[in-house]
């Protein structure tokens, strides 16, 4: 998407802000579009749209420099050097690619039924944060869930209770953030996965303080999705702060 028109949507929707976060993946798998971008050219980008800016629009709104890291346990070293060699204000970790598959297309999930499917797309998350600290963000910890074939359709804690708790406790102890993406949370045929608010629960109870919201949009109708659904979600669960990066500092705001 153009970044003007992001802002163009972004603007219209009440935001005064947006941080923009490329998916830079590696080791993509066989047959999989590749998602990476040069880093020099978004920031190119970024200075050419806020120069075009409306000033009204330019004194308000920031636009800032992100990245989602695609994260897997084999590239750490990639993984570290790409944050270390760019200097961006946000970083996200996500998984998107397990195993060599992309679950977006659906074979990851053949040999499992949805306890092995999740529970194995959680270890791999702990796996690349228990050796990774270069996020400030865990990005959409439930993707998996999102393109299942079960009708399991939502990762809850009663069941994955003991590998969240890790996954959680990890990223609290070390200040970082816990998305909430509102993408996972539609319709995805017959489908939609919910939001386990026991989740949030425990990484308040484990010390976390942040939450990010993050609409995952790619395309121009969905920029800030339901985060107004969200906001009494997460204080329900005793969180009193979104948060934003600029050059890597939180940036946090009572909700
Ligand atoms: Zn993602």
């Amino acid at each position: 998407m153009p970044i003007r028109d992001i802002v163009d949507a972004a603007v219209s929707r009440g935001l005064s802000g947006v941080s923009l976060t490329d998916h830079y993946d590696f080791e993509i798998p066989e047959g999989v579009k590749s998602f990476t971008f040069d880093p020099k050219e978004q920031a190119s980008e970024i200075e050419k749209t806020i120069m075009e800016l409306p000033v009204e629009v330019a004194s308000s709104f920031r636009i800032l420099r992100g990245v989602e890291i695609g994260m897997q346990p084999q590239c750490v070293e990639d993984m570290a050097r790409l944050v270390a060699e760019n200097d961006f204000d946000t970083v996200v970790g996500s998984l998107h690619f397990i195993d060599g598959t992309d679950p977006f297309h659906g074979n990851y999930y053949l040999p499992y039924g949805y306890k092995e499917a999740y529970g194995h797309y959680l270890e791999t998350i702990w796996k690349c944060i228990d050796k990774f600290d270069g996020l400030d963000i865990l990005g959409h910890y439930d993707y998996i869930a999102r393109y299942a074939p079960y009708p399991e359709t939502t990762i809850y804690y009663s069941e994955f209770g003991d590998i969240l708790d890790m996954i959680l406790k990890k990223l609290a102890q070390n200040g970082k953030t816990f998305e909430i993406n509102t993408k996972t949370y539609m319709p995805f045929g017959e489908r939609e996965p919910q939001f386990d608010t026991m989740i949030l629960t425990r990484f308040r109870e484990f010390g976390g303080e942040f939450v990010s919201f993050g609409s995952d949009a790619h395309d121009l109708g969905r920029v800030g999705a339901n985060f107004e659904r969200f906001i009494p979600i997460v204080k329900s669960c005793g969180i009193r702060y979104s948060v934003h990066y600029e050059k890597r500092v939180a940036k946090p705001e009572l909700l």
